[in-house]
């Protein structure tokens, strides 16, 4: 028989799982205390286990971790983390440290099918949906390249791929990131950012995470252009789901809205942007668009990033800027790709 994947099991599965196995059901505790906790992979130091125990647990359980390829830091920080994914395909994460934060941006498919025109992961059709182990491992392994004092804070799905179109895996990575035997994240630190996979929408709300959009258009017309998923679930059953995920867990819901030259970055688009997302209890978070090959758009100037930014105060709107970071080893938002090798060399900032 294949043996499961630690990485995969919720405290629950690996309770049930040692117990098929004759074990008592309490190890699952001790076991998540020193995996997830400590941070500890040496099954020597886990010294409140039987040493038998210890001995059987390789033979129980796969402990494989998605394999890293290389570790990139910018100038300004984050750390950008290759993992091979087999078949010459690889995914990334991102750690960002910020105002006392360490946030890590998790991937949770090999491409994207939703085929967002501005977005490099999307002109990278999906090629497959990470399973449980290879975003659990994503966060592990990150850990595992911190100072021993350091720890991940936050945990955003805003990496490769589309949180929603894959979600038995992201939902159990959650409920492990969550357990308070092992990594014990709140619900407020972590954050599923969708596209709009509308009818998936109220799986956010259950697991009473975080809800992030990626808007990025101000109506229909436009946001269809660039976002063939509005086609199907348009702007008004969106922000439908949106408000029906504030009024059940009380949280705002960030809309992210990428700034395109010429083409999302108006001030008649900024008035439009506060009209439209008025009737949701929201933030929006303006990001800036990150260049990357062959991708026929432009990031705006930045005085019209500013005007931009500006009228939305005016009008009364919570709206932050999201800083542009790791742009110089294409690790901003939007800039991640599956091949191993096709990486645009880094940018000279
Ligand atoms: N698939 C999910 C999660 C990815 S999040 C989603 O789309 O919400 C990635 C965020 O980066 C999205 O808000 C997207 O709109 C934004 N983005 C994509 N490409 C970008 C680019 N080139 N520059 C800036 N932001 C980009
Ligand atoms: Fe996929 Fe998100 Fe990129 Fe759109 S923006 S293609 S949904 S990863």
């Amino acid at each position: 028989m294949q043996k499961q994947s630690f990485f995969s099991l919720t405290m629950k599965d690996l309770a049930e799982a040692l117990k098929g196995l004759g074990k008592e059901g309490f190890r699952a505790q001790q076991l998540f205390r020193w995996i997830y906790g400590m941070n500890t992979h040496d099954f020597e130091k886990m010294t409140n286990l039987a040493k038998d125990f210890r001995a059987e647990l390789p033979k129980m359980f796969d402990f494989t971790l998605p394999e890293v390829l290389k570790v990139h830091k910018s100038v300004d920080g984050t750390t950008k983390i290759l993992f091979n994914v087999g078949a010459g395909k690889s995914v990334e994460a991102v750690l960002i440290p910020s105002r006392g934060r360490l946030t890590i941006c998790l991937s949770s498919e090999v491409g994207c099918n939703m085929a967002c025109k501005f977005c490099y992961t999307g002109k990278q059709k999906l090629q497959r949906k990470l399973e449980t182990w290879e975003i659990v491992g994503q966060f592990v392994q990150a850990s595992r390249l911190l100072p021993p004092e350091e720890r991940i804070t936050n945990v955003v799905f805003m990496g490769m791929g589309e949180p929603l179109d894959n979600p038995e895996a992201v939902f159990k990575s959650i409920d492990i990131f969550q357990s308070e035997w092992g990594f014990n994240l709140s619900r407020k630190r972590i954050t599923v950012s969708t596209s709009g996979i509308v009818p998936l929408m109220p799986l956010v709300t259950e697991a009473n995470v975080r809800l992030a959009v990626s808007l990025n258009g101000v109506n229909d017309q436009i946001r269809s252009e660039i976002m063939p998923i509005n086609k199907r679930w348009p702007l008004e059953e969106l922000l439908e789901a949106c408000r029906e995920h504030c009024r059940a867990t009380g949280d705002k819901v960030t809309f992210e809205y990428v700034l395109l030259k010429g083409v999302t970055d108006s001030l008649a688009d900024a008035k439009a942007l506060h009209k439209l997302t008025r009737s949701v209890p929201c933030k929006i978070n303006i990001i800036p668009f990150n260049e990357h090959p062959e991708s026929g758009f432009h990031r705006p100037d930045e005085s019209a990033i500013i005007q931009f930014q500006n009228e939305l105060i005016r009008l009364g709107s919570h709206v932050l800027r999201r800083k542009t970071m790791g742009r110089d080893i294409y690790a901003a938002c939007g800039q991640l790709t599956t091949a191993v090798k096709k990486a645009p060399a880094p940018l000279s900032l």
